[in-house]
C-alpha cells in the first residue's frame, strides 16, 4: 500500500514524487511509456520565464514566478545544467512599444525583479544578430533555460534514490475507490494507495475520468522546432521573444543549455496527439525567425521535431483535490509555462494539498543531492586520465559527434531510473545527438542496453514498444 500514487512521469510528477520523498511517505509513480518525459517535458523551449506574461493572481503568474525563484538552486541539488541567460521581448513597432511597457507593469505586479526597457541601441549590443529594424525590448535578467528531460530524470532518480518506487509501462486503465484506491495498468498490474495525484499531461483529463471525474477538459496545441548544430553557438545568447500578441508568444529564437540554437515552436490546434513535423511547419519557423534575426545558420540544422502543449478550457492551470473524488488531486492543463513553474506545483500540490490529508514528518534521511552527469569531454585532461584508471570504459568513445564514452552510457543503464531504450540513453548521456543523428553509434548504444539490462538484442527498441530498429536477419 502506498501513501501516494503520481500518475505520469513528467516534470511536475517527476518534481512532485522528489518533493514527496522528502517525507515519510511511500510514495509510487505509474508512467505508461517505457521511460520517464516523454510528454511535454520531453519537447519544449527549456526556457525558465521569468514570469511578467502571466495574468496577476492566476496560478500560472503564481507558480511561474516562484518556480523562477527555486530552479537555481534546484538544478544545482540534481546537477541539472541551467544558465540564467535572460530574455528580450523584441519590439517591431510602436503597439509593440506600448505592449513592453503593459508587460513590465504586469511583471512588477507578479513580483518579478530587474524588468527593464532598453532601446535599440542597447539590444544590438546585447544581439547583434537582431534585425536593425527592432525598436527596443523588454530585458528580464531573470529569465533562464534549463535541459526540461534532464530535469525531470534527475528528479525521479534523486526521488528513487530517496527510496520511491517508479512503475514504466504502466498505463493507468482502471481505478476503484474503496477504502483505498486500487489502480489497474493495461497488462492487468495493480497497486494500492491512499491518494492518487494526477499528472497526466495530454491524457489529464482522460485519467481524472477513469477515477469518475469528469470534470476537465484538455485540449492540445502542437509546437514544432528546428534545432542547430552547436557551430551555432553564440547566435544569439538570450531567449528573444516577439512582443506578445492574442495568439500567444510566438516563435522563439535562443540557445539551449548544450550550446545548440533552437528555433520555434509553431502553434497548430490538433484532435489527437501526433509529433510529426511538416514542411508547412518548418517554413512558418523559418519566416518568423527571419523577421527576428538576420543570417541565421541555417545549413547547421541537426534535426526539427514536435511537442505537444495540454492547455484547459479554463486557460489556467488546474492544481486541486478532485471536486468529485476524494483523495484526488488533479494537476492539468499545465502548458507553459509549466517547466518553470513545476518545482513550486510541487511544493504546493505536497504542503498545501496533501498536507491536509496525511501526516507530513521529515525523511531525515532525505539527500538532495545527485551526482551530477558530467560529460567525459568537459573534464580536464587529469581528471579523464583518473576515471580512466579507475574505470577503463571511459575511455572507450561511442558517440564520436558528442564524444561520448562507453562509462557514460553504462551509468545511464544502471543509475536510477535506468535507460532501457535509445531515446532513453540519447536523453541521459547526448549520445546520438550530434551532427551523425546517431547512424554511427547506435549499433553500440544498443549492445550496452542488452548488456546492462539483461536483455535480448534485438529487443532493444528506440523508445518503447512499436519502435523496434531490428526486425530480422538479412543474412
Ligand atoms: C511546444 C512546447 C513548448 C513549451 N515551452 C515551455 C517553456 O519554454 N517553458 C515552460 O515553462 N514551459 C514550456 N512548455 C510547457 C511544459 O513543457 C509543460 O507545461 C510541462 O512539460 C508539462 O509537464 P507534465 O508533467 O504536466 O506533462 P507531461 O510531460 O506531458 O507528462 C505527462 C506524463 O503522463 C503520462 N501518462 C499519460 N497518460 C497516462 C496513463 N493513463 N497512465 C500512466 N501515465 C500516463 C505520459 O506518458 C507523460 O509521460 C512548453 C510546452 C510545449 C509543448
Amino acid at each position: 500500500m502506498f501513501d501516494v500514487a503520481v500518475i505520469g512521469g513528467g516534470v511536475v510528477g517527476g518534481l512532485l514524487l522528489r518533493q514527496l520523498s522528502k517525507y515519510q511517505l511511500k510514495v509510487c509513480l505509474l508512467e505508461k511509456q517505457a521511460d520517464v518525459s516523454m510528454g511535454a517535458s520531453r519537447a519544449n523551449s527549456g526556457v525558465v520565464h521569468a514570469g511578467f506574461d502571466a495574468k496577476e493572481g492566476t496560478n500560472k503568474a503564481k507558480f511561474n514566478v516562484r518556480g523562477n525563484q527555486m530552479m537555481p538552486s534546484l538544478c544545482e541539488e540534481l546537477g541539472v545544467k541551467f544558465k540564467n541567460n535572460g530574455s528580450l521581448v523584441v519590439a517591431f513597432s510602436q503597439d509593440d512599444l506600448e505592449t513592453l511597457k503593459d508587460l513590465k507593469a504586469r511583471g512588477e505586479k507578479n513580483g518579478v525583479p530587474d524588468l527593464e526597457i532598453i532601446d535599440k541601441e542597447q539590444l544590438l549590443e546585447l544581439e547583434p544578430n537582431i534585425n536593425d529594424t527592432a525598436m527596443g525590448a523588454l530585458y528580464a535578467k531573470t529569465g533562464g533555460i534549463v535541459c526540461p528531460y534532464e530535469l525531470t530524470i534527475s528528479a525521479i532518480g534523486n526521488a528513487m534514490d530517496n527510496g520511491a518506487t517508479l512503475y514504466t509501462d504502466f498505463e493507468v486503465v482502471g481505478a476503484v475507490r474503496d477504502e483505498f484506491f486500487t489502480v489497474t495498468a493495461k497488462d492487468g498490474r495493480t497497486i494500492q494507495a491512499k491518494i492518487v495525484v494526477n499528472c497526466a499531461g495530454l491524457y489529464a483529463g482522460e485519467v481524472a475520468k477513469i477515477f469518475g471525474d469528469d470534470t476537465i477538459k484538455i485540449g492540445a496545441r502542437k509546437g514544432e522546432y528546428i534545432l542547430l548544430d552547436r557551430e551555432s553557438a553564440g547566435f544569439v545568447t538570450r531567449t528573444l521573444f516577439f512582443t506578445p500578441t492574442k495568439l500567444g508568444k510566438g516563435v522563439l529564437v535562443l540557445p539551449t543549455v548544450d550550446n545548440n540554437i533552437l528555433l520555434g515552436p509553431t502553434a497548430e490546434e490538433l484532435e489527437e496527439g501526433n509529433t510529426e513535423t511538416s514542411k508547412s511547419g518548418l517554413d512558418r519557423i523559418m519566416s518568423k525567425a527571419n523577421q527576428m534575426c538576420k543570417n541565421i545558420p541555417y545549413y547547421n540544422t541537426i534535426t526539427s521535431f514536435a511537442g505537444i502543449r495540454a492547455y484547459s478550457y479554463t486557460h489556467d492551470f488546474i492544481i486541486e483535490e478532485s471536486k468529485i473524488i476524494k483523495g484526488l488531486i488533479n494537476c492539468a492543463g499545465i502548458e507553459s509555462p509549466g517547466l518553470t513553474s513545476a518545482p513550486a506545483i510541487a511544493e504546493y500540490v505536497v504542503n498545501g494539498l496533501i498536507g491536509g490529508l496525511l501526516p507530513l514528518k521529515p525523511n531525515n534521511n532525505f539527500n538532495p543531492y545527485r551526482k551530477p552527469d558530467y560529460f567525459f569531454k568537459n573534464l580536464s585532461d587529469e581528471k579523464k586520465n583518473e576515471l580512466i584508471r579507475e574505470n577503463p570504459s571511459y575511455g572507450k568513445i561511442i558517440c564520436r559527434c558528442e564524444q561520448i564514452t562507453e562509462g557514460e552510457i553504462i551509468r545511464a543503464c544502471t543509475e536510477n531510473p535506468r535507460a532501457t531504450t535509445v531515446d532513453g540513453v540519447k536523453r541521459r548521456t547526448r549520445a546520438g545527438m550530434g551532427r551523425c543523428q546517431g547512424g554511427f553509434c547506435q549499433p553500440y548504444v544498443m549492445e550496452i542496453i542488452a548488456k546492462c539490462n539483461q536483455m535480448e538484442y534485438k529487443s532493444v527498441t528506440k523508445s518503447g514498444k512499436g519502435s523496434n530498429i531490428l526486425l530480422g536477419e538479412t543474412k
